[in-house]
C-alpha cells in the first residue's frame, strides 16, 4: 500500500481523474458580476421575519421526503398546468443529473446545442452517456436542420435546450424548438427556463400538448441562489419514474421552509427582476456605445460581449475590482467573449467605468 501522503488514485475512474472540478473563483473584495446572481438581498424586515420562521424548523428531524403541500403552492404560484407534476431538486443542477441518470441506458445519447450550460455535458459524461453537441449558428441561433439531423441519427434519450441560452443570452426560435420537440419523441426534451424572470417567455403551457416536453426551473436567478431549489415539471408518468432516482431527502428542511415562506412574496422578486431587466437595457446601450466592444442582445440577466483581447480585459477588470466571466477558451464560437451579470445600477456603473479604463489602456 502507498504511504498516506501519496494515496493511490487508481480506484478512481480514469475519466473522473482526467476532469477538472467545477471552478468558481474567490470574489472576496470584488464586485461580483460573474455568476448571474440577483444583486438584491431580501429587504431587512422580511429577512428578520424569515429568520423567526426558520427558527421553528425541526432541525433534529429529516425533512418530508416528498413535500406535497409545498409543491402545490409552488405549482400554483409558478403557473404549472394541472396536467403536470413537480419534482424538487437541490438546485436545477441536481435535477439535470437525476434526469440523465434515469435515462442513462448503455449507449444513451444526451443532445444539446452548443455553446450552452456546461452541466448538460458534465452530467451526461458522469452518467456514462454519449454527449452530442450541435453547434449554434454564428449569430447564436439554433441550427434547426443540424439539430433535426442529429436527432434522426442518434435518437437522443434527452435533449436539453436552455431558454434563454446560457452563455449567449438569446431565446431560440419557438417554431424551431417545436420541431425539435416533435422530432425527438419518445426522447425527452428539457426546456431549461433558469432565466425565466428576465425573459418572461415560457414553454410551461405547452406541456399539456407535448408529453415529452419537460420544464426545468430554479429559484436561483430570481434571488435565492443560496437556498438551492430547483423544480422540474413533467407528465406524472415521468415524475413517478424520476422519483426512484431522487435521494430521499435531497432538499433540506431550511430550504423547504424558506421556499414556503418566500412564495408569499413573489411580487417582490418580480419587482427586482423588472429593475434588472431595465438595467440590462442601460448596460447593453452603454456597451454598444463602446467602439471596441460587440455586445449581444440578451433575454437573461447577463450580457455576452466580445473584445479583441479578452484575457487582458478580464484581468484589467479584476485589477479594478470587478469579477466577470471569461469565456474565450470555452467554445470556438465564444472566442473573444466575456460575460457580465447585470448588477445594481451602482455595480453596473462601476463595471462600465472599469471597462472603459481597461480598454483605454490595453
Ligand atoms: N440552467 C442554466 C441554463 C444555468 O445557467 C444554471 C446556472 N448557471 C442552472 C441551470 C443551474 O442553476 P441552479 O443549480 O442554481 O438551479
Amino acid at each position: 500500500m502507498d504511504s498516506m501522503d501519496r494515496p493511490d488514485l487508481s480506484v478512481i475512474r480514469d475519466d473522473v481523474r482526467a476532469m477538472d472540478a467545477y471552478f468558481a473563483p474567490d470574489a472576496t473584495g470584488l464586485i461580483k458580476l460573474d455568476a448571474m446572481e440577483n444583486p438584491y438581498a431580501l429587504p431587512q424586515g422580511l429577512a428578520q421575519t424569515l429568520g423567526r420562521h426558520l427558527a421553528q424548523v425541526a432541525l433534529n428531524r429529516y425533512p418530508p421526503t416528498d413535500p406535497e403541500p409545498l409543491k402545490h403552492k409552488l405549482a400554483a404560484r409558478m403557473g404549472v398546468p394541472a396536467c403536470a407534476k413537480l419534482m424538487l431538486g437541490n438546485g436545477s443542477d441536481e435535477l439535470i443529473h437525476l434526469l440523465i441518470q434515469a435515462c442513462a441506458k448503455p449507449g444513451a445519447v444526451v443532445l444539446a446545442p452548443g455553446p450552452s450550460f456546461v452541466m448538460y455535458e458534465t452530467s451526461a459524461r458522469l452518467n456514462g452517456c454519449r454527449f452530442m453537441q450541435v453547434a449554434l449558428r454564428d449569430d447564436f441561433s439554433l441550427d434547426t436542420s443540424a439539430m433535426l439531423e442529429a436527432i434522426q441519427t442518434t435518437r437522443p434519450a434527452l435533449t436539453f435546450i436552455a431558454y434563454p441560452n446560457n452563455p449567449t443570452g438569446n431565446l431560440f426560435d419557438r417554431a424551431a424548438i417545436a420541431e425539435v420537440i416533435h422530432a425527438a419523441a419518445p426522447g425527452l426534451v428539457v426546456l431549461d427556463e433558469a432565466y425565466l424572470p428576465f425573459a418572461l417567455e415560457t414553454w410551461m403551457p405547452q406541456q399539456s400538448t407535448a408529453y415529452n416536453l419537460l420544464i426545468l426551473r430554479t429559484l436561483s436567478k430570481l434571488g435565492l441562489a443560496g437556498i438551492r431549489l430547483g423544480y422540474l415539471a413533467a407528465h406524472p408518468a415521468y415524475i413517478e419514474q424520476l422519483e426512484k432516482v431522487r435521494p430521499p431527502y435531497n432538499v433540506n428542511a431550511l430550504t423547504l421552509a424558506t421556499t414556503e415562506f418566500v412564495l408569499d412574496f413573489v411580487d417582490l422578486f418580480d419587482v427586482q427582476a423588472a429593475s434588472i431587466r431595465a438595467q440590462r437595457a442601460v448596460l447593453l446601450a452603454a456597451l454598444r456605445a463602446m467602439p471596441q466592444v460587440t455586445a449581444y442582445d440578451s433575454a437573461a440577466n447577463f450580457i455576452l460581449f466580445r473584445v479583441d483581447n479578452p484575457d487582458r480585459t478580464y484581468a484589467g477588470l479584476k485589477q479594478r475590482g470587478l469579477l466577470i466571466k471569461n469565456l474565450t477558451r470555452t467554445h470556438p464560437l465564444l472566442r473573444g467573449c466575456l460575460r457580465v451579470t447585470v448588477g445594481t445600477p451602482e455595480e453596473n456603473a462601476a463595471f462600465l467605468s472599469a471597462l472603459t479604463d481597461t480598454l483605454a489602456t490595453s
